[in-house]
């Protein structure tokens, strides 16, 4: 049987206010526990939740670079369930009307780009945070993370494989990076995926029954769960069994999932308005104000760089990637550097570079105008490409100008034909049985001479006019 695997991912986006979503709380990251906390976020009696209005402006962003339906009116509502990390014994969350629907995102995929739906996107708030002392035999709570603003993305089950998961999971943080609402880290948790999974026999328009994958803290466990998962499920299905819809955890030690819990259903969280909070009522002019102050986003400029500037698909995709790599392509571009070199220097040296500091492009060591003028170097034929990445590794090192280097260290490329006769002299008359040969026929021997010329010069030689000196002497 070919099964198609059918997957649907939710996403939990944590929105950088300075304030939690119903009170005036500080959402700081890594307080002493239980400092930042107040009436209101601990559920004691007696107090009313205030929305912050952030929050709300943070969502209408995400949804209208979603080509989402902004709702002129959506509700919060209360989920109820009990758990210690959660001292109301409800989540303040939307369900029935949730503020924004119907959107899409575009990903690349080895077939062209593909929209992937958005369901929905709401507003809620987190829970607080439990940690475990076993040999204490205690469990402790931090409401710290209580009331910090989340916005959830839930998209159609429109993806098809574990890599298009991945592609939607990137370009979803690439837009909320862009956007400056969240910081996007899977790794921390300001940026959490549930991944929901089914598969059916291929034709087929019915969906399966899914299973709910959690834990899944990087993009490469989203990725092998979800692999692990598809083939869990098709072994089930061909031992003549049936899916259990489900929630699994993820072990990233063995690389498998296993069961959690059955699915809850709507009804076991039994929502209902919240008669603590108005119904949201979005005025037309506040979206047309959000609208006009959206930025460039990735998909946009991906284009954009491919269009107009004549990139690759490949170059344009990976620059765009992120907002700090290609506002430092476009810096380098504005400092008179040809696109397709600085789009090479970036993907290769500049990146290289980064990762090896753990930096991004916008605190680079090597700046965007001092990658440029190395350009020029290069362009004017004043340096050879090769010399430019020892020139680059320097500049990483000292921080030192291109220029500066290589004066000081003699780089500049010797282009005058005069002195590289006389080298390619030197190396014929030391390599005769080497000539003698080429000229019976063992062309293959000009790589030989080309490396001992550049070698004689310490690369500084101007390939191109030692190619040509060695040609007519040859
Ligand atoms: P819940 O809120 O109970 O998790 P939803 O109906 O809101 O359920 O769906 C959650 C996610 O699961 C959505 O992203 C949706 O696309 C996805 N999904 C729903 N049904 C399936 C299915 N049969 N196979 C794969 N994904 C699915
Ligand atoms: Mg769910
Ligand atoms: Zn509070």
């Amino acid at each position: 049987m070919d099964w198609e695997p059918v997957i649907g991912l939710e996403v939990h986006a944590q929105l950088k206010t300075d304030t939690k979503i119903f009170c005036g709380c500080s959402t700081r990251f890594g307080a002493p526990p239980n400092t930042h906390v107040c009436p209101v976020c601990l559920g004691l009696p007696g107090v009313l939740p205030v929305l912050n209005r952030k929050v709300v402006e943070f969502t209408i962003r995400m949804g209208l670079a979603t080509h989402c339906r902004i709702e002129r009116e959506s509700r919060f509502a209360r989920k109820n369930y009990f758990y210690p990390d959660l001292p109301k014994g409800y989540q303040i969350s939307q369900y029935e009307l949730p503020i924004a629907t119907q959107g899409f995102v575009t990903i690349q995929t080895d077939n062209g780009p593909q929209r992937i739906g958005i369901t929905r996107i709401h507003m809620e708030e987190d829970a607080g945070k439990l940690s475990h002392a076993p040999d204490r035999g205690v469990s402790l709570v931090d409401f710290n993370r209580t009331g910090v603003p989340l916005m959830e993305i839930v998209s159609e089950p429109d993806l098809r494989s574990p890599k298009a998961a991945g592609a939607y999971l990137r370009q979803l943080r690439a837009i909320v990076r862009y956007l400056g609402i969240c910081d996007g880290n899977l790794e921390e948790g300001s940026f959490r995926c549930d991944a929901n999974v089914s598969i059916r026999p291929r034709g087929s328009t019915e969906l399966g029954t899914r299973t709910e994958l959690k834990n899944l803290n990087s993009f490469k466990f989203v990725e092998k769960a979800l692999q692990y998962e598809i083939l869990r499920q098709q072994e089930v299905l061909a031992d003549g069994g049936e899916v259990v819809q489900e929630t699994r955890l993820f072990d990233a030690g063995t690389q498998r999932t296993h069961s959690m819990r059955g699915k809850e259903e709507a009804h076991d969280y039994r929502y209902f308005p919240d008669p603590d909070l108005l119904p949201l009522v979005i005025e037309k002019e506040w979206v047309e104000a959000v609208s006009a102050s959206l930025p460039e986003l990735p998909e946009q400029r991906r284009q954009r760089f491919e269009k107009d500037l004549g990139l690759p698909p490949y170059d344009a995709e990976l620059l765009t990637s992120t907002k700090e790599v290609a506002d430092y392509f476009e810096e380098c571009l504005g400092h008179g550097a040809q696109p397709k070199a600085a789009s090479n220097w970036i993907m290769g040296p500049l990146m290289g570079l980064l990762n090896a500091r753990g930096a991004t492009a916008d605190a680079s060591p090597v700046p965007a105008k001092a990658l440029a003028e190395l350009l020029r170097l290069i362009d004017d034929g004043r340096i050879s490409g090769k010399i430019g990445k020892t020139v680059f590794e320097e500049m990483a090192a000292s921080g030192k100008p291109p220029e500066a280097i290589v004066e000081e260290k003699g780089l500049v490329q010797v282009s005058d034909t005069a002195s590289i006769e006389a080298v390619v002299d030197k190396i014929l008359q030391r390599h005769p049985q080497e000539v003698e040969a080429y000229r019976g026929g063992k062309t293959k021997l000009f790589g030989f001479f080309m490396g001992q010329v550049m070698k004689e010069t310490r690369g500084k030689a101007n390939p191109k006019t030692v190619s040509e000196v060695l040609n007519k002497r040859l």
